[in-house]
Order: structure tokens, then C-alpha cells, then sequence
């Protein structure tokens, strides 16, 4: 397999740590508000990823975090008059809720950041015996000055970072780009007992002491959205390689894998822009597969010009080919000279042109082509298994809807969550969208 690698800026055969056991981390979402479309671009990609790797290597762990301790978190809980646990399980239910939609299978694991606080105490320590933080008032801060290769990814040169900077440097920072590992709380925010006082981490260390601890470092491939580049990646980089006392970032992860972003009329899609679409918008028109092949139909490091339009091709496209997408999940999928259109996922992923491969594969005479539809489910439908559910199933379901929706009309909140909880075992994931209940099993 061939991925470009941020890191070496080239694309480059894909040579596994270990062959055995294929080892990923991309950075997953904070779990504060809700997320747009353009947010599950990072967590699709991950997804196609560690698919197209489990259909070639025996053994695949892909990781990918859940941030549920974070200023923006804190506030949120204020604004919302709710407790944090409360809020970031409200919005990590409805970023799995989504994610289910949109055929994205769980990571192996989900790990979160809370649950690593002693680690993350333990990182920073190993830091500061190291010299490579420092303490000014209950705050730890890593020394990027410590690390001559900081900045290495995003290709910034410390010095022309320094020169270049026009921000206030705040006055407990020895440099400019010098960033928090541990921070103190105050009263009434979050926080735990660490040799620096009550605190809580900061963002970065998060990634870096997850991922060592979830997969072991080096590990083979690290990826996250454009945007992660710098500073977040950039300082776990120079976390890890200080904890490990090396400058060679490969010592962290050996491939880096970053893709574009969501365009809407020309620019990002971005909250902080005020044009974002939620997938809820979307689910009234269109099914979570035919987004999903919207979001494929560009290569994963191109940004995506979004329109009504391309959904629209999207969904005729599906719509086309979905009566030819039956009765395929007794055939594994194939990443080899037996499928081309899983030779086009080897080349960096190339969805786009495995698209037109596929279809073109429908249009003609081939009549030997099992094959090439169960990969093409397995990566544009997110699973080669077929859903094809029971008509009585079907019924039971949407019995069990009504009943719910009833129950909670008549404010019998706790009916309506036995209900909920039913559904959830029969692996009935349902979304509340304008009045209406989608479900997806
Ligand atoms: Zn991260």
C-alpha cells in the first residue's frame, strides 16, 4: 500500500512496524457541542483506513480518543447548566450516534483522556527530571527549546517562529511556542491532585500519553484533520520523543496521515465561520450512506467542495447500484490484483477513482464481479455484511418507536429510555431528527 506521509512529504510504500500487528491512532473529537458534517471527515478517513489495513494485515488496533476534559469543555458545562460528565455524555452519544449513520465502525479502542490522569502525571514527571519542562506557579510547560526538532511536521523553524510571532507571550513562558502539559484549576473547575497542585492536563499531552499507553510507541500511523498539524501534533511530537530522550520523530509514530477539510461556497466549513451544516439537516433528504459516499467521492487529503449538488449525485449514484449491493456478505473483500477497485483504496486511498472503477464495473458485460462489489460495500457502505433486516423486524422496530415517541408525548421519560435501551440491544441506534425518528441498524 502506498500513503503519503505529512511527515517525509511523499508518498511511500506502507512498510508495517510489525507485520503481525498493524498499530493507528488518529485524534478523535472533544466532546462539547454538536459536530458538523465537516468535523466527521477525520473519523471517516480513520475509518477507511484501518478498513482497507484489516483487509490486508492479520492484526489491526486503531485507536482513537474521546477529549472530554478541556477549557472549551468547562465553559460549555456552564453555559449549558449542566455538570461535565453530564454534558460530554450527551454529545459522545450523539457523536457515536452519528458516527453509526455515517457506517463508521467503533475503533478497537476509544479511550478517554480522563481516565489517564495518573499517566499523564507520571509523563510530565519523567519530563521535568529529563529538563524538558518546566514549573512557573502551577503550571508545567514543555521547553520547546529542548527539542531542536520542534516543528518538524508543519516544517515552522523555531527560530522563524519567534521572529515571526506577533502574540503575547504570556510571562510564565520561557518561548513563544513553549505550550501547557499540566494546569492549575481553579475552585470551581475540574480538576485532580498532582505534585504541582490541583490541576488538570493540557490538550496535547492527552494524544501523547493515550497513544503510548493504548498502543506502544513507535507505532505506525497517526493521523487527525489539516488543522492538527500545528501545534497539536507538532507537540506531541516533541512530548513523546522528550519522554523517550531521541530526536527522531519516527520514534513516536512512523506515518502521519492528515486530511482536508469541508468547503462550503469556497470556504472551510467551520463553526467559528458560522457556516456549518449538522448531519441532522442532511437526514431529512438524504441516507447516512449516501453522505458517506458524498464524503468519499473526494480524495481524502483534497478538501470537499459541499453542495446540495454533490449530495444529490451522491444519493442518484447510490440509488443506481444499491438494488446490485445485495446478498454479497459471504465475500471477504480484496485489496490485491483481484479487485481493482480495492487496487485503487492501495494508492493513498483513492476513493475517488475507485468510484468511477466500480461503476464502470457495473456497466460493463463482466459477469465475474462478487468480488468487487463486496469491497466496494465494505468500504463505501462501511460493512460488506448486508443489513437486510427482517420485514417482522422491521415492524418490531418501529412498534417500538412509536411506543417511544408516545411515551415521551405523554412525559413518561422513564418508558420512553426502556424503549431506548431495548433498541440499543437489538443494535438499533435511533436519531430524533425535526420531528421525525431515523433509525439505522
Ligand atoms: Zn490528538
Amino acid at each position: 500500500m502506498k500513503l503519503y506521509n505529512s511527515l517525509t512529504k511523499t508518498k511511500e510504500d506502507f512498510v508495517p512496524i510489525d507485520k503481525e500487528h498493524i498499530r493507528i491512532y488518529f485524534c478523535g473529537p472533544t466532546v462539547y457541542n454538536k459536530l458538523h458534517v465537516g468535523n466527521f471527515r477525520a473519523a471517516l478517513v480513520g475509518d477507511l483506513l484501518s478498513k482497507v489495513l484489516k483487509g490486508i494485515y492479520p492484526k489491526v488496533t486503531y485507536v482513537s480518543n474521546i477529549t472530554d476534559i478541556d477549557d472549551k469543555i468547562i465553559a460549555a458545562s456552564v453555559e449549558a447548566n449542566m455538570s461535565i460528565d453530564e454534558l460530554t455524555n450527551k454529545y459522545f452519544q450523539q457523536y457515536i450516534d452519528d458516527s453509526s449513520l455515517l457506517g463508521i465502525s467503533a475503533p478497537d479502542i476509544q479511550p478517554f483522556a480522563t481516565d489517564f490522569i495518573p499517566s499523564m502525571i507520571s509523563f510530565i514527571e519523567v519530563l521535568l527530571d529529563k529538563d524538558a519542562a518546566y514549573e512557573v506557579n502551577g503550571n508545567v510547560l514543555f521547553d520547546t527549546t529542548k527539542f531542536p526538532q520542534y516543528g518538524v511536521l508543519s516544517d515552522r523553524k523555531l527560530e522563524e517562529q519567534i521572529k515571526g510571532s506577533r502574540i503575547k507571550v504570556e510571562s510564565y513562558k520561557k518561548n513563544s511556542n513553549d505550550f501547557i502539559l499540566w494546569k492549575p484549576s481553579l475552585d470551581n473547575e475540574p480538576g485532580w491532585e498532582s505534585p504541582w497542585g490541583i490541576g488538570r492536563p493540557g490538550w496535547h499531552l492527552e494524544c501523547s500519553v493515550m497513544s503510548q499507553e493504548t498502543l506502544s510507541v513507535p507505532f505506525d500511523i497517526h493521523g487527525g484533520g489539516n488543522d492538527l498539524k500545528f501545534p497539536h501534533h507538532d507537540n506531541e511530537i516533541a512530548q513523546t520523543c522528550g519522554f523517550h530522550g531521541t530526536e527522531d520523530p519516527t520514534a513516536f509514530a512512523k506515518y502521519w496521515i492528515h486530511n482536508g477539510f469541508l468547503n462550503l461556497q469556497n470556504e472551510k466549513m467551520s463553526k467559528s465561520e458560522g457556516n456549518v451544516i449538522y448531519l441532522e439537516d442532511l437526514l431529512t433528504d438524504f441516507k447516512g450512506n449516501e453522505i458517506r459516499l458524498a464524503l468519499l467521492s473526494s480524495h481524502y487529503r483534497q478538501p470537499i467542495p459541499w453542495s446540495q449538488t454533490l449530495l444529490t449525485q451522491s444519493a442518484s449514484i447510490r440509488k443506481k447500484i444499491c438494488s446490485k449491493l445485495q446478498n454479497f456478505d459471504h465475500i471477504e473483500p480484496a485489496f490485491h490484483r483481484s479487485s481493482k477497485v480495492g487496487e485503487c483504496l492501495l494508492d493513498d486511498l483513492n476513493t475517488p477513482l475507485a468510484l468511477s472503477v466500480f461503476q464502470e464495473k457495473l456497466a460493463s458485460d463482466d459477469q465475474n464481479i462478487d468480488r468487487e462489489i463486496a469491497t466496494y460495500k465494505y468500504i463505501f457502505e462501511g460493512s460488506n455484511q448486508d443489513n437486510s433486516i427482517s420485514a417482522e423486524e422491521i415492524k418490531l422496530i418501529e412498534q417500538l418507536i412509536i411506543q417511544r415517541n408516545q411515551a415521551r408525548k405523554n412525559g413518561n421519560y422513564e418508558e420512553a429510555d426502556k424503549i431506548r435501551d431495548k433498541l440499543d440491544k437489538m443494535k438499533v441506534s435511533i436519531k430524533d431528527i425535526g420531528g421525525k425518528t431515523e433509525w439505522t441498524k
